[in-house]
C-alpha cells in the first residue's frame, strides 16, 4: 500500500470512530413507563422529546395513533387512556425514531427536520446526510425481507435530493440511481445498510 492510500485509509478509520463516539454521546433516555388505574404514563416523555429535538405534539400524536387510544400531555408526561404493553410502547418509540429521527447514513439520532422546497427532509448533524421524510407512509412492522444480490420488482415512488429513485420494499427504503418517478422496474440489491438498501436498475417494465 502506498503512502497516500494509507493516509486515506487512516482518515476513513478516524472519521468512523468519531461518528461512533458521537452516537454514544447522544443518549436517548429510556422511557419510564408506569400505570395508574386505567392510565399508562410515560413519565419522562418531555426529556425524550427534548433530546430528539422534535415537536412534542408530533411525537404524541404518532404514539397514541399507534394504539388507537386517546390521551393527554400533562407536566411533560404522556398519558395513554388505556393499557398498551410497555414493550409495545418502546417499540413504537423506536419506530418513531426510525421514521422521523434516525440518519440512514450513519445511524445517528442527532438530526433535524427541515423543509426543502415542498418536502421535509431529515438532516444529520453528525455526517450531513439528508433523506426525505415519508410522513404519510405508514410503515408497519413488516415481514418482507430483501437480500443482497437478488432481484426485486419495485416501483419508484419518489426521488431523493440527488435525483435518485426511491422505492419501498417492506420497511426498507431502496435507493436506485437513475430511476424515474412512477417507473416499475426490476432492481438488483447491491448493498444493504442499516435502514436502506442500494439497488441497481436491471430492467424497466
Ligand atoms: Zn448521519
Amino acid at each position: 500500500m502506498d503512502e497516500q492510500n494509507y493516509s486515506e485509509l487512516l482518515k476513513k478509520v478516524k472519521s468512523s470512530v468519531q461518528k461512533r463516539e458521537e452516537k454514544k454521546r447522544f443518549q436517548i433516555p429510556k422511557p419510564e413507563i408506569i400505570t395508574e388505574g386505567k392510565l399508562t404514563i410515560i413519565k419522562n416523555f418531555r426529556d425524550i422529546v427534548d433530546v430528539i429535538n422534535r415537536d412534542e405534539s408530533h411525537v404524541y400524536k404518532y404514539l397514541i395513533k399507534q394504539f388507537g387510544l386517546s390521551g393527554d400531555i400533562s407536566d411533560g408526561r404522556l398519558i395513554f387512556k388505556g393499557k398498551p404493553l410497555e414493550r409495545n410502547i418502546e417499540k413504537a418509540i423506536q419506530e418513531y425514531l426510525r421514521i422521523y429521527v434516525q440518519c440512514y447514513e450513519c445511524g445517528n439520532y442527532d438530526t433535524e427536520m427541515v423543509r426543502e422546497f415542498r418536502n421535509e427532509v431529515i438532516r444529520c448533524k453528525a455526517c450531513g446526510a439528508e433523506r426525505p421524510l415519508y410522513a404519510h407512509k405508514e410503515i408497519k412492522y413488516s415481514e418482507e425481507k430483501i437480500e443482497e444480490g437478488k432481484n426485486y420488482e419495485l416501483e419508484i415512488t419518489d426521488l431523493n435530493r440527488d435525483g435518485d429513485g426511491i422505492a419501498i420494499k417492506g420497511d426498507i427504503t431502496v435507493i436506485i440511481p437513475g430511476g424515474k418517478k412512477g417507473q416499475k422496474i426490476t432492481v438488483r440489491i447491491d448493498r444493504i445498510r442499516k435502514n436502506y438498501a442500494l439497488g441497481i436498475l436491471v430492467k424497466k417494465a
